[in-house]
């Protein structure tokens, strides 16, 4: 479920109290959340899945080292998630022993199992503190398409109103995609109507580079101009209501009147990194460049070296569709380091020159690791090579005689759920 990945940079009302002080944080005050993905199956089958089926499996010790991985990188939190993580019988386990570490603990879902009430409260015991619950539309009918799967949208709600009853933050992710783009305003009006709880949200731009994302993009990945009027309208309502969002994988071109939400153009400005342990053969990425694609009209762009681009990996986003902005920067950036959430960063930063000075120093260095990634892609092709995974990282999971005879079952059922919808699976052997 990373294409529903979250920005976990200090929404949240744990991670703000949590953030209030500097000296609380690690890495001299960087919140660095990183993911684990416990399953890789899920009982849903969006079309755009970019982290499909593997034959990997965890368990609880295959988990603990990676739980132990963060502790000793001095993150703040983990993210729990998939394929579907509630479906791991050791979930609650695994939460626990990661929440008695010391770390903040999340889960991105698609709540059909926290909607049981007996699972919400055993999640909430074991100490889970927020919870993403992942809704695409609020229109049952759109909301079970893009699933692949009935029924969804009405165990989502449950699976909300559970987390606000047995003390469980909660927040909701979107990924934006053709069929939902035209009403996302809509999807956050009447999710706040029914929850007045939720106090964040998160979209993300769809990722057509992977999985079932990138051979299905036809159907489902939209064009910037088909979401820009209803995500404005959305991010403009939840601002004046007092909530906070984030948004990942959207040019700012796409947001400008909020740029500083921006899922990049927040780790860009604070040099923050993100560590996934995928569930798959690309095992442990840390990721710590946040630039993508950019048009030549970007050149001209005042914002063009805070903006993460256009996030095109599968060639399914039109770099035509960019155009550039005329805002002033400095005020985007100001607005990123005195967020109150996190007051490390003004400390860190007392003025401008103080942060150009060692942005500087990290530009230099970006540039320096795109080439180097530039050749070994030359070499590698789109898997990231050995040289590009995290050095020295526990190995991720396992591969069983059970796990892959489980893995060709499930993937056989895929199949005939596949055709039966008029989707593509994905390509088969990356994993
Ligand atoms: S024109 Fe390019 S640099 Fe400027 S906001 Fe758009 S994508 Fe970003």
């Amino acid at each position: 479920m990373i294409a529903e990945a979250v920005d976990p940079d200090g929404e949240g009302r744990a991670a703000r109290s949590a953030a209030s002080s500097a000296d609380a944080l690690p890495f001299g005050g960087l919140a660095n959340i990183g993911y684990i993905q416990v399953v890789r199956h899920c009982n849903h089958f969006c079309g755009f899945c970019s982290n499909p089926t593997t034959p990997y499996t965890h368990d609880f010790a295959s988990m603990k080292v990676l739980v132990d991985d963060f502790v000793a990188r001095g993150y703040f939190g983990v993210i729990l998630t998939g394929g579907e993580p509630s479906l791991h019988p050791e979930l609650p386990e695994i939460c626990a022993y990661a929440r008695a570490q010391g770390l903040h603990v999340r889960m991105i879902t698609n709540g059909h199992r926290l909607a049981d009430a007996g699972f919400a409260r055993a999640m909430a015991d074991a100490g889970l503190q927020l919870v993403h619950v992942s809704i695409y539309s609020v229109r049952a009918d759109v909301e079970a398409r893009l699933r692949g799967t009935e029924g969804t949208l009405d165990r989502a709600h449950a699976a909300l109103e559970n987390a606000g009853r047995f003390g469980i933050e909660a927040n909701v992710n979107c990924v934006i995609n053709r069929l939902n783009a035209d009403h996302l305003d809509e999807n956050v009006k009447t999710l706040v109507a029914r929850h007045p709880h939720i106090r964040h949200f998160v979209w993300n731009n769809l990722d057509p580079s992977m999985g079932r994302a990138e051979v299905n993009q036809d159907q489902f990945t939209p064009r910037l101009a088909d979401f820009e009027l209803s995500l404005a309208r959305a991010m403009r309502f939840l601002h004046k209501s007092g909530r906070t969002f984030r948004v990942e994988k959207v040019p700012l071109c796409y947001m400008s009147d909020f740029p500083w939400a921006s899922t990049e153009t927040r780790k860009i400005v604070k040099g923050e990194e993100r560590i996934v342990h995928f569930l798959d053969a690309k095992q442990t990425v840390r990721q710590t460049d946040w630039e993508h694609v950019y048009a030549d009209a970007c050149d001209a762009c005042s914002l063009r070296m805070i903006c993460g681009g256009l996030f095109d990996r599968g060639a399914g986003y039109d770099p035509a569709e960019l155009a550039p902005v005329f805002i002033d920067r400095d005020r985007v950036v100001r607005a990123i380091l005195d967020d109150p959430s996190d007051p490390s960063y003004r400390e860190r930063y007392p003025s401008l020159v103080a942060w150009q000075r060692d942005f500087d120093v990290r530009i230099e260095e970006t540039r320096a690791r795109a080439k180097e990634r530039a050749a070994l892609r030359t070499t590698h092709g789109e898997m990231p090579p050995p040289e590009l995974r995290e050095p020295g990282a526990p190995p991720v999971g396992q591969v069983t005689e059970r796990g892959q005879r489980l893995f060709e079952a499930k993937r056989r059922k895929e199949a005939a759920k596949a055709e039966a919808l008029g989707v593509r699976m994905e390509k088969p052997g990356r994993d």
